[in-house]
């Protein structure tokens, strides 16, 4: 006789509680304060992504965060193309700390550039700050436009503190102010200790030098400050953008926040 096939248990025939607010409500940040049963409009592109492109309209729910106070449920009371109006329903998550790393690079060409800062931000960094090297081939980083990646790469990643975008700095400038008490993992691809060993819990940036390389004189410099400490990637010459995303990676998850999980 055929064996009866194993009753499935009730928790798992029955339907899951959907999560409230589901995760695929769309995400936007806003550069304004919010605060529940507060009213505001948008206008332009945020307006234009709610009303034109995902055709919402009132009693809508839409995710916001101000990078000030948290995540936020919204209700569209009046949509349109051109200016969407909103009010702010509940707080969903306050604002997160990200661990406490800056990223600190030299800019290199421009779609790649965009790539780097996207990856920063969905991983987690607190700082990011281009840096002028000798062999640094880009000599102006357009931040509008790189700011703009790091909200996009923001409100996809569900993230609900932004990093701080630094203007670009000269590697001189840079080392002469270096701040105590952060060390400064150098990215050395002539030699270091693995980086694994270099990482410590608290504050840390980690540097990464261009397509080009540093010099020998920025090299000298940089291992003369205290704070430094040259750190290798393996034996392989990485692109700029992969020993960022590297790097960034395994100081996540040594020193940062990977082990703790999503909260709703
Ligand atoms: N032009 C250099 C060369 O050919 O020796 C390579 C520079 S690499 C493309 C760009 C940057 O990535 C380096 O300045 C360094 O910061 C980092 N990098 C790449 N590979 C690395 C490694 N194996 N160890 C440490 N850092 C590395």
């Amino acid at each position: 006789m055929l064996d009866e096939p194993p009753r499935q248990s009730l928790d798992a025939a029955m339907p899951a509680t959907p999560a409230w607010p589901p995760s695929s409500l769309p995400r936007l940040f806003v550069d304004q304060q919010l605060v529940e049963g507060g009213e505001l409009q948008l206008e332009g592109q945020p307006a234009n992504y709610f009303g034109a492109v995902l055709r919402l309209g009132e009693g809508d729910k839409v995710k916001l965060f101000d990078d000030r106070t948290g995540e936020w449920l919204a209700e569209i009371v009046a949509g349109g193309k051109r200016r969407v109006a909103l009010r702010v329903v509940e707080r969903l998550r306050p604002r997160e700390d990200v661990p406490d790393l800056w990223l600190l690079f030299a800019p290199i060409k421009r779609g790649r550039i965009d790539w780097i800062v996207e990856k920063a931000t969905e991983l987690g960094v607190a700082r990011i700050v281009p840096v002028l090297t000798r062999r640094t081939v880009v000599d102006r980083v357009n931040l509008d436009r790189l700011r703009a990646h790091m909200i996009e790469a923001a409100e996809q990643c569900e993230r609900t503190a932004l990093p701080e975008f630094a203007a670009a700095e000269r590697l001189d400038s840079l080392l002469s102010q270096w701040p105590s008490g952060r060390p400064l993992l150098f990215a050395d691809e002539s030699g270091g200790e693995p980086l694994l060993d270099a990482i410590a819990p608290g504050p840390a940036a980690i540097l990464i030098g261009p397509e080009g390389g540093f010099t020998p004189e920025e090299s000298q410099a940089i291992r003369a400050l205290s704070a430094a400490r040259p750190v290798s990637l393996g034996p392989r010459i990485l692109r700029a953008d992969t020993a960022v995303v590297a790097a960034l990676s395994l100081w996540m998850a040594a020193a940062g926040d990977w082990s703790r999980h999503r909260n709703r």
